[in-house]
């Protein structure tokens, strides 16, 4: 019997994509380089459908139709180059590789042409969804060639989630895309998170809402434009009570914030881009700041305004519903540029509205909001942003007293909002008729003669600063 496709990696994700596919009636060879992991995954799950285990490289190979599938979900970085290493010389041209770890989109360009030397097409693929995804319907991202996803894109379609009858898989692009869009999904996840830690932080200490309380208001949410899975489990997690203290679950939780890298990768990518993603920037760095124990300790004496002047207002959380749903906006808007310019520098030619289209089920950044981007980019694919879309200008339009007040009243408080407020500056730089870059010219042209161009005249000036200061054209 043979192996219609095979996964090497059997932790938390490799185990439960290869469940996946074989509930879904698909023979999968399966490895490990631990072998326990192997026998473990036959014993408990072997009746879920049809398993090959095999205890070495060649085994595996040796089981698998041609051309063959093959899966890595090991540890990104070094441990998938030593696969890569250990598994290419067994293969031939017209095979494929599929990477599904969280691969960066540089080392998966790197890997793709190397192994397109020999023949073998590299996949690069995100999945998104976590262990959970992982076995009931990720979002599927994959990367590579176009004949790759023939052979690939129907298996993975199968066992990808599925909204309204249409998978949350597509073919991206060719060698980096899939794993560049992954990238920026996460950077976008980590803005999302962020701008929902702000609002519940307002409406715990500028509104005096106890955690319970700011469940229910997450669970009114829930029900309307900002439906999604991350106000959903935030829901969850701001109702649950710790057993050991009876205290709010969110207040025996460390408030450090940890991070893999995916966020980070997203902001150093775009800062090499030139492209502004200040949301995603933000929360980085807000997770970054609220890891500093030594920095934070040595700051609590501070003079600001004391967390005891609670502000209730009537008509608060719906205020800060408006400034959620006008950040997020923004946020994703910045995360679509960045799709857009990493498909232009590198030729990929990203569909974006089927961007949107696949994020919609399977992984954490599902919400119904990503029906509304869509459609923005169905309606204008060329968009250079979605803030001009018209339901999303109307959207912060009606949003945006709402928006610009509880930013004021968090400055006020001394609450720190660095997702709304980056968000609302960023919008406010992009509607300005005229912006002080224009001074910031001067000055440079000042200090180190980079000279300027003019709005009435075409070319480029410099101006004799230090002797006359006639007008030049160097
Ligand atoms: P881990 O990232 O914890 O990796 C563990 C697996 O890697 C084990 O199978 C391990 O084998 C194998 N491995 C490590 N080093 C080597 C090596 N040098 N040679 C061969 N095998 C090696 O597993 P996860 O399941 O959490 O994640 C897999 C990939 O999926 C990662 O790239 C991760 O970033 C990505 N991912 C994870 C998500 C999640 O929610 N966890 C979500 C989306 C993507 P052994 O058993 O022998 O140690």
């Amino acid at each position: 019997e043979t192996a219609r496709i095979g996964v090497t990696g059997l932790a938390v994700m490799g185990r439960n994509l290869a469940r996946n596919l074989a509930r879904h009636g698909h023979p999968v060879a399966v490895h490990n380089r631990t072998s326990a992991r192997t026998r473990s995954l036959v014993d408990e799950f072997g009746h879920e459908g049809t398993f090959l285990p095999a205890d070495t490289p060649e085994k595996f190979v040796g089981s698998l139709e041609r051309p063959r599938r093959l899966v890595i979900m090991v540890k990104a970085g070094g441990p998938t180059d030593a696969v890569i290493d250990e598994f290419a010389p067994l293969l031939d041209p017209g095979d494929m590789i599929v990477d599904g770890g969280n691969a960066n989109f540089a080392d998966t360009r790197r890997r793709e042409s190397a192994l397109r030397e020999r023949g073998v097409h590299f996949v690069g693929t995100g999945i998104s969804g976590g262990e959970e995804g992982a076995l009931h319907g990720p979002s599927i991202m994959p990367g590579g060639s176009a004949a790759s996803y023939e052979a690939l894109g129907p298996l993975l379609e199968d066992i990808s989630a599925k909204v309204d009858g249409t998978p949350c898989c597509t073919h991206v692009g060719p060698d980096g895309a899939g794993h560049f869009v992954k990238m920026v999904h996460n950077g976008i996840e980590y803005a999302d998170m962020q701008l929902i830690a702000e609002s519940y932080d307002l409406l715990r200490h500028a509104a005096g809402l106890a955690p319970a309380e700011i469940a229910e208001v997450f669970r009114t949410w829930n029900t309307g434009r900002l439906g999604s899975y991350l106000i959903e489990i935030t829901a969850e997690v701001l109702a649950h009570t710790d057993a050991a203290t009876g205290r709010p679950f969110v207040d025996v939780v460390l408030d450090q914030a940890e991070q893999k890298g995916t966020g980070r990768w997203t902001v150093q990518t775009a800062l090499d881009l030139g492209v502004p993603v200040g949301g995603i920037a933000e929360a980085v760095f807000a997770r970054s700041v609220s890891g500093h124990a030594v920095l934070r300790e040595a700051s609590q004496n501070l003079p600001g305004p004391s967390r005891n002047d609670a502000f209730v207002s009537f008509g608060f959380p719906e205020a800060v519903e408006k400034a959620l749903y006008a950040s997020k906006i923004v946020a994703y808007a910045q995360g679509f540029h960045e799709i857009q310019a990493g498909s232009a520098e590198y030729g990929w030619n990203i569909d974006l509205g089927a961007m949107a289209t696949i994020w919609r089920g399977g992984c954490i950044i599902r919400a119904r909001f990503l029906d509304r981007i869509r459609a923005a980019y169905e309606a204008d694919p060329q968009t250079p942003t979605l803030l001009t879309d018209p339901h999303f200008t109307e959207a912060v339009g009606d949003a945006q007293d709402a928006w610009r007040e509880v930013i004021a009243i968090a400055a006020k408080l001394g609450i720190p909002v660095p997702g709304f407020s980056t968000a609302l500056a960023y919008y406010d730089s992009l509607r300005a008729p005229r912006l002080p870059a224009a001074l910031t010219q001067g000055q440079r042209d000042y200090f180190g003669a980079h000279t300027y161009r003019r709005v009435d005249r075409e070319g480029t000036f410099h101006t004799l600063w230090g002797a006359d200061r006639t007008e030049t054209t160097p």
